[in-house]
């Protein structure tokens, strides 16, 4: 890659990249050496005139740069790659790699942004159906190369591109929903050997919470012969995993009336009986259910994120203490709880600090049972703390102390 224009950091700046971390911050920039337009690829250099890496920028974002590979090396012989083509095709290859041993699914998330060094982009795959995401002016700029070599390496019918994550605004995007190739329609994508209506034009992310894949696959252990409650269930992931591994009975609650509509679409479509859904906001229908005096003996809950910037972290945690202290009142002796937070900034030892101290004020007792993460395809780097979201912990009720 030569004559790509300069961006030249403070002294010192690089540290932090180096170690991994690929954004490059408004004030780490000495100097950008040459007319150019925001959205192109440039070489980063250190204040010592060494490269770093290669990436773009946008002056519009306090995220100025965001680097696609990192490697420190005199200026001169920074060619490994010829092209930033051949620079993608590298990075989708060894993504697409990655996901090789995940075989019990048919709906993947091939490319997980700066997880994958490919900062602003995101693709999934459902069956035949490829959706892209796209969340930066650089990665908007590279959107032919990429959609070109996706088309030739996961060889997808259909191409969609969702890209209306609210993050475009800060980038000047516009947010796009368009087909790019064939047609788009809900698909029936498989996983842990059952079925899903997925609609990528119409559902939540780009259709399917694929981050929950691994964690479904958990309830297998703890769910046979249980009646089982799905909290935020959305269309029924949890839900319909539950029954096939053995429930006696499940009730799966949302809000949405769609995601309510397609939970119950997606247990026929499975054969699956004896469960209901309701359409409710999950905190009411909790006190309902307590005023019911109703009793689960596994709850799973899994809501939105609660807490998105520091700001709102403290109300945050009181949002998953309510919900917590609200959620424990239904649950049996022995019972267990599945409850997860894919709030960046709230920790696996907050969520589980949570629901323990709502548990004290209950006069029960919580033991941890296992802990879960974010399924293999949403990799996370130590180095990039913002790849890393879910968490979720598994908790049986060890303890019941009559008032
Ligand atoms: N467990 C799901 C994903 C949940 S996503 C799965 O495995 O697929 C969060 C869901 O919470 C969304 O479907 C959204 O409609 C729902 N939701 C958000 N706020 C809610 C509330 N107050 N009451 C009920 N559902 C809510």
């Amino acid at each position: 890659m030569k004559n790509l224009p300069i961006v030249m950091l403070k002294p010192k700046e690089e540290d932090r990249i180096l170690k991994g971390h690929p954004w490059v911050y408004d004030n780490e920039i000495a100097e950008i050496s040459e007319e150019y337009e925001n959205g192109e690829m440039f070489v980063f250099k250190n204040s010592e005139n060494m490269c770093i890496g290669v990436g773009y920028i946008n002056e519009k974002s306090v995220i100025t740069g965001r680097l696609l590979d990192i490697l420190k090396t005199p200026a001169e012989v920074y060619e490994n790659y010829h092209s930033v083509e051949a620079l993608l095709e590298d990075k989708i290859s060894k993504a697409i790699l990655k996901r090789e041993k995940i075989k019990n699914t048919d709906a993947i998330r091939y490319i997980y942004s700066e997880a994958d060094s490919l900062a602003g982009l995101v693709v999934d795959m459902y069956g035949k159906t490829a959706v892209i995401q796209i969340t930066t002016l650089g990665m908007d700029k590279l959107k032919d190369t990429i959609v070109k070599i996706i088309d030739e390496k996961l060889k997808p019918k259909n191409i969609y591109e969702k890209s209306i994550s609210s993050s475009r605004e800060k980038e000047g995007l516009e947010k796009i929903e368009k087909v790019i190739k064939g047609s788009i329609k809900p698909v029936i994508i498989n996983e842990n050997g059952l079925q899903f209506y997925v609609d990528p034009a119409g559902g939540s992310k780009t259709g399917f919470y694929l981050d929950q894949r691994d964690n479904r696959e958990k309830l297998k252990d703890y769910v046979k012969g249980r009646n089982v409650l799905d909290l935020f269930c959305y269309t029924g992931g949890f839900a319909a995993h539950a029954m096939h591994y053995g429930a006696a009975s499940v009730k799966a609650v949302d809000s949405s009336v769609e995601a309510a509509e397609m939970t119950g679409k997606n247990m026929e479509l499975n054969n699956l009986k004896d469960y209901c859904v309701v359409r409710a906001d999950v905190f009411d229908e909790l006190k309902s259910m307590h005023a019911a005096a109703e009793k689960y003996d596994v709850i799973i809950i899994d809501p939105p994120p609660f807490s998105r910037g520091k700001t709102e972290k403290k109300g945050g945690l009181k949002g998953y203490f309510d919900l917590h202290l609200k959620a424990l009142r239904l649950l049996n002796k022995d019972g267990i709880i599945f409850t997860f937070s894919c709030s960046q900034n709230i920790s696996m030892a907050e969520l589980i600090q949570s629901a323990k101290d709502a548990a004290r004020k209950l006069h029960h007792k919580l033991e941890l049972k296992a802990q879960m993460f974010q399924a293999r395809d949403h990799p996370y780097s130590t180095q990039i703390p913002e790849t890393f979201y879910l968490k979720g912990a598994v908790l049986k009720k060890t303890q019941e102390n009559k008032e």
